[in-house]
């Protein structure tokens, strides 16, 4: 249906009828030597919050670093706007308010002058490679008003919808040999990268000029290890990992909605995740020795189910970061319980060694330093887990995990989702868990 026959619908929607997701055409050229990149992009976006809107409002994480984001134009159905662009919110007032149903068309040039990333930074470029994550401005949720949190010293601010996406990525250099990951398998041809990816909460790539990589198929996902000279061993050894973990995991919570998944080494001090690519610490490949319970291991299954509670199951990061977190970690500890039924040192190695305190639902503004903020969202998330299971039993247990992946896949989870849909599964009383690890109760 194309936008202008859409615009003339009513502003109410009869039953079972579906908007449009927001659609992202984005064409980049990236000049890998002096870490600029040029791009067009093209915004379709559907009005479906039943409410009129006056403005749109765009995370634009580039602007973030000073001079990063340079804005060449950008309009509305071809029109000229006003905008205001604030940190890394720019707002944008159409000509006309939108009203429900109708559709928007943004188109927007601008270019990134990308920063040096550090250790705990991943956007931009180090002396390996150049990461393009929350590179474009996109259209936030809308939950009563936009959803656009500021940024943290710890955790994730952003909060994402599904969206399709359709980029192209070439290089000033053509002679350059780069090798590129990123969030969709790639159609290359003629020196242009194209990717089409659909309902994910973001794309991703990054490109290098020393990347090897290793691949494999599990489950019908291609898995793509990237890696740097000297690690071709941990390299190969994470894509085994992330299988098995995809095995696990696809026969508990159900199938992942990716085709294919990158697993890129990166100078970060973590694992980071995104839809269909994540990154691990360098450190961890430097420090593999081979054995099952270590961080390369551990942290690239935890990456791993990211997958399912971040790509599939969406939550806002910002003010219920347990829903990913603690799901991802606890589900850390099913992949060795599946796996490695000898190995039962998770929990020492994980979670006890920290002695972990806090409420399991902090958010990132109060979370304090890392290590706090990870001890409550992350570890004691995996312990309420862990009790809630002991409670309900394993067969309410999986039953509901699995439920609530399926419920709520392709959505954005709360809180409220978790436990009414555990409550579907089952009448066991958990006031007393609930209790001792969250502040709110459910
Ligand atoms: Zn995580």
């Amino acid at each position: 249906m194309t936008g202008a026959t859409r615009s003339l619908l009513p502003s109410f929607t009869p039953t079972g009828y579906v908007p449009l997701p927001p659609s992202y055409t984005l064409q980049a050229r990236l000049d890998y030597i002096l870490h600029t990149l040029v791009v067009n992009e093209t915004i379709s976006y559907q009005n479906a919050t039943g409410q009129t809107l006056s403005d749109l409002v765009l995370a634009v994480e580039p602007n973030l670093w000073a001079g990063c984001f340079n804005l060449d134009s950008l309009t509305v159905d071809g029109q000229d706007v006003i905008i205001l662009l604030n940190s890394d919110r720019l707002d944008v007032q159409p000509a006309t308010p939108l009203v429900p149903d109708q559709v928007a068309y943004l188109q927007l040039r601008y270019s990134l002058d990308l920063p040096a990333a550090d250790s705990h930074h991943i956007f931009g470029y180090n002396n390996l490679q150049v990461n393009l994550v929350d590179w474009f401005p996109s259209i936030v949720p809308y939950s009563g008003g936009w959803l656009l949190h500021p940024p943290a010293n710890v955790g994730e601010h952003l909060v994402y919808d599904p969206a399709n996406f359709d980029v192209t990525v070439t290089f000033t250099d053509p002679a350059l040999s780069v090798a590129v990951a990123a969030s969709a398998p790639v159609a290359l041809a003629g020196g242009i990268w194209h990717y089409v990816l659909s309902n994910a909460r973001t794309f991703v790539f990054s490109a290098s000029t020393g990347y090897q990589s290793s691949l494999t198929t599990t489950n019908g996902v291609i898995l793509t290890s990237y890696y740097f000279t000297n690690d071709k061993t941990p390299g190969q050894a994470v894509l085994g990992v992330v299988s098995k973990a995809i095995t696990t995991f696809a026969s508990l919570f159900g199938m992942t909605p990716r085709r294919s998944l990158s697993i890129v080494e990166s100078p970060f001090y973590d694992g980071l995740e995104y839809d269909g690519l994540f990154f691990l610490s360098r450190d961890f490949y430097k420090e593999d020795d081979g054995t099952v319970l270590n961080d390369l291991v551990d942290i690239a299954v935890h990456e791993t189910a990211h997958q399912w509670w971040f790509g599939s199951v969406g939550n806002d990061q910002a003010l219920e970061p347990w829903l990913d977190e603690a799901l991802a970690t606890y589900s850390e500890s099913l992949f060795y319980e599946k796996n490695y039924p000898d190995v039962t040192a998770w929990w020492a190695f994980r979670v006890d060694a920290y002695t972990p305190a806090g409420w399991v639902d902090t958010n990132i503004y109060h979370g304090g330093d890392f290590r706090t903020y990870a001890n409550a969202v992350y570890l004691r998330g995996a312990q309420f887990l862990q009790a809630l299971r002991g409670q309900v039993g394993d067969e309410v247990f999986f039953a509901f995990l699995k439920d609530y992946a399926t419920q709520m896949a392709g959505k954005r989870a709360t809180a409220d989702d978790f436990f009414r849909i555990l409550r579907q599964r089952t009448p066991v009383d958990i006031t007393d868990i609930q209790h001792h690890f969250f502040q709110r109760i459910h």
